[in-house]
């Protein structure tokens, strides 16, 4: 093991400025990413305009905050750096709408690298297509950088027609403020499974899977399902929370010994990891793109399903009725927060 990082980190002081200051940046969409990285830049001093649709009702708030706003096709046309900040799923056909504005030397700008890495926009070859993705979501890459901070970032080149594609993604790294936490360099491939398998085999499907099928032991053994929804959701964040803060370690000290013999001697019997490997594998091999892109081609049906039996689900129900108990908590909470948040 080493003490070292496997990858350089990249901050403010390692970014000329210059490859960004005579830029035009596009920004498509006004979402989460997309509201915060306008807004930022814009107060780095770089020239922006916000590429939304007519009838987009994101069009009033961007306005407001005072940015400058042109149908994506437009603003595409003018602007040198095009940032794909709408969702996923309708990339390509915003691709399709701006693809006229991409001139030779331009920048085709991602935050995610699904489209590219399995195919689904094909840019020509005279422009540089670049990652800038922080990772965080968009409220705090703005709130940070309000107060002078930043959050962490990654950026990547899948195609340097330029030259200058590495060092603009960190000139426009830190004008949205990431270098002041820290950039470190990836590759779209590298990006795109590790964020997928994550999301699919941790985060967003491991986790709810191990507090379902927890609650769900508890209550077919029995027990009441508001013991089981505190043991088996509630707590999840205390814990969590400790991981966040100080690895698992600090979690392992904080809890009884009783918890910390039964949890390392017991937790692995229920991870599965051939299933694990099994949802990597589909990652690279594309399986699972192939599948999401039919099924959004399908109108998701397989999608509304999932969701509606989630919803349904007793832990649902139960989780609802006893957050009420908190709703004085959280009240107390906002009231304590600074008037910048
Ligand atoms: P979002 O869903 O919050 O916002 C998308 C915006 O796109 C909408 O607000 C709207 O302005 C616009 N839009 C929606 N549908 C459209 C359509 N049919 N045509 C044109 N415009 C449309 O999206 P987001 O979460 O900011 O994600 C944007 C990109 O950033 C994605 O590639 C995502 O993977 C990436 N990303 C997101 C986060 C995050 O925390 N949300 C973090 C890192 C990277
Ligand atoms: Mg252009």
């Amino acid at each position: 093991m080493t003490d070292e990082f496997t990858t350089d980190v990249h901050y403010d002081d390692d970014v000329d400025e210059s490859y960004i200051e005579d830029r035009t940046v596009a920004v498509l969409g006004y979402g989460s990413q997309g509201h915060a990285q306008a807004q930022n830049l814009d107060d780095s001093g770089v020239d922006v305009v916000v590429g939304l649709r007519n009838s987009s009702s994101s069009r009033a708030a961007a306005e407001e905050d005072g940015l400058r706003v042109a149908t994506p096709a437009s603003a595409a046309a003018e602007a040198d750096i095009i940032v794909m900040l709408v969702p996923d799923t309708v990339q390509p056909a915003v691709y399709d709408a701006i693809e006229d504005g991409l001139d030779a030397g331009d920048t085709l700008q991602f935050a995610h690298g699904f489209n590219i890495h399995y195919g689904q926009i094909e840019p020509s070859e005279d422009v540089d297509v670049t990652m800038v993705a922080p990772k965080s979501p968009g409220h705090l890459v703005r709130r940070t950088y309000e107060r002078g901070e930043g959050t962490p970032g990654l950026i990547a080149v899948e195609q340097d027609a330029t030259g200058d594609a590495r060092q603009e993604a960190l000139a426009y790294a830190k004008a949205v403020g990431c270098t002041r936490a820290g950039v470190i360099e990836t590759t779209f491939q590298e990006e795109v499974e590790t964020d997928l398998f994550g999301e699919q085999a941790v985060l967003c499907g491991g986790v709810t899977e191990m507090v379902k099928v927890g609650f769900e032991t508890l209550v077919d053994a029995g027990y009441s399902p508001e013991m089981a929804y505190f043991e088996c959701l509630n707590e999840l964040k205390l814990i969590v929370d400790l991981m966040y803060e100080g690895g698992h370690m600090e979690m392992w000290n904080s809890v009884s010994d009783t918890a910390e013999y039964g949890g390392l001697t017991r937790g692995e019997e229920v991870i599965d990891r051939e299933g694990m490997e099994t949802i990597l594998e589909a990652v690279q091999n594309g399986e699972f793109a192939r599948e999401w892109i039919a099924e959004n081609q399908a109108n998701r049906p397989a999608y509304k399903q999932y969701r509606g039996a989630e919803q349904d689900h007793e832990i649902e129900r139960v989780g609802a009725r006893l957050r009420e108990l908190f709703a004085w908590d959280e009240a107390a909470d906002k009231h304590e927060a600074p008037a910048d948040d």
